[in-house]
């Protein structure tokens, strides 16, 4: 964890440590430059993400781009694919097909979300559940529930990365997480409840959540809600970790946290933005040269 963080006090009150997502995500693409190199030393091929884009959505531009400079700090091949919005789904079926056999692709990102004539379940149980370097394959969710995780979807991946960088032990704590989505809240849970954690799961129909909340040790919100959870929920010394990014009307991102007062009340915080986006991307990186790895006998 980088030692930039901040513990500063004010009175009686200590203000949480930062969880800074971006300069733990720098030290996961050194780490993976390393991993690459020797994959590449190995095998005469570099790890390599096919990034498949429908459409002229401007976010998704600018996501997939974020992604593909990111695979390059960590020396990882980029096979870019930017398909018309006119793309049929037996078109964007045949070129899954493609990366799914083009040995140097060991991950496929399909970017989300797909045109509306496209049936995005379709298309992420096309691709192959060994490059499923997202980890929304269901064969690598039901591995996940089986606690024998192949590949491991990146954001709740990269949660617990953050947690872990604090020092903060999972074992026997109280986890609340807060949102049931199947890229987020439920993989969460499980590898939560796979490090024995005692796990709860709240929801739009959760009665009285403040109080659940307040239970909590790993509080993990990912709603997508701009500053939902107050400082009233939030138990004193809590790890909060902020999944959610919303746009304010300034343009300015926020979380589903309420950052300044929730500091005040928790042990460590992750900001938005600068904390999970950043190793949500980490882990997509991380997914596509550990595939590259196991190809090359190197797991
Ligand atoms: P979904 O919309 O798929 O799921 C939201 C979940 O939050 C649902 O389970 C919903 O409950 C629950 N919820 C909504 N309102 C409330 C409420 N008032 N009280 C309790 N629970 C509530 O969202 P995602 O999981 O895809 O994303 C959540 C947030 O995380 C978004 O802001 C998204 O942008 C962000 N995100 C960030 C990523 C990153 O890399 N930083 C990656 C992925 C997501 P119910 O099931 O009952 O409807």
């Amino acid at each position: 964890m980088s030692r930039d963080i901040t513990l500063y006090s004010r009175g009686e009150i200590v203000a949480a440590q930062l969880i800074d997502g971006k300069a733990l995500a720098q030290q996961v693409r050194e780490r993976l430059a390393v991993e690459s190199a020797a994959v590449a030393a190995k095998t005469g091929v570099k790890p390599g993400l096919a990034t498949i884009l429908v459409g002229d959505d401007p976010a998704s531009h600018i996501y997939v781009k974020n992604k593909q400079k990111a695979c390059e700090l960590a020396g990882i091949y980029v096979d870019d694919h930017k398909l018309p919005a006119s793309t049929t789904q037996a078109e964007l079926l045949a070129l899954i097909e493609k990366k799914n056999a083009d040995p140097k692709v060991h991950g496929i990102l399909v970017q989300l979300p797909l045109p509306k004539h496209i049936d995005s379940r379709i298309i992420l149980e096309a691709v192959s559940p060994h490059k499923d370097a997202d980890g929304f394959h269901p064969y690598n969710f039901g591995r996940l529930v089986e606690g024998n995780p192949v590949f491991e979807a990146c954001t709740p991946k990269g949660v617990i990365k953050m947690i872990e960088s604090t020092g903060v032990t999972i074992e026997g704590k109280r986890a609340v997480v807060v949102g049931r989505s199947n890229i987020v809240g439920k993989p969460l849970a499980l590898m939560l409840l796979h490090r024995n954690a005692t796990v709860t799961i709240c929801h739009s129909k959760t009665k009285d959540l403040p109080a659940v909340c307040r239970e909590a040790d790993l509080l993990l919100v990912a709603i997508g809600k701009a500053k939902f959870v107050t400082a009233d929920m939030v138990k004193e010394g809590a790890v909060v970790i902020d999944v959610g990014t919303n746009k304010l009307p300034d343009g300015k991102l926020c979380g589903d946290v309420d950052f300044e007062p929730v500091r005040e009340r928790a042990s460590w915080i992750s900001p938005v933005p600068g904390g999970v986006g950043p190793m949500t991307i980490a882990m997509l990186l991380a997914n596509t040269v550990e595939s590259a790895k196991r190809g090359a006998g190197l797991l």
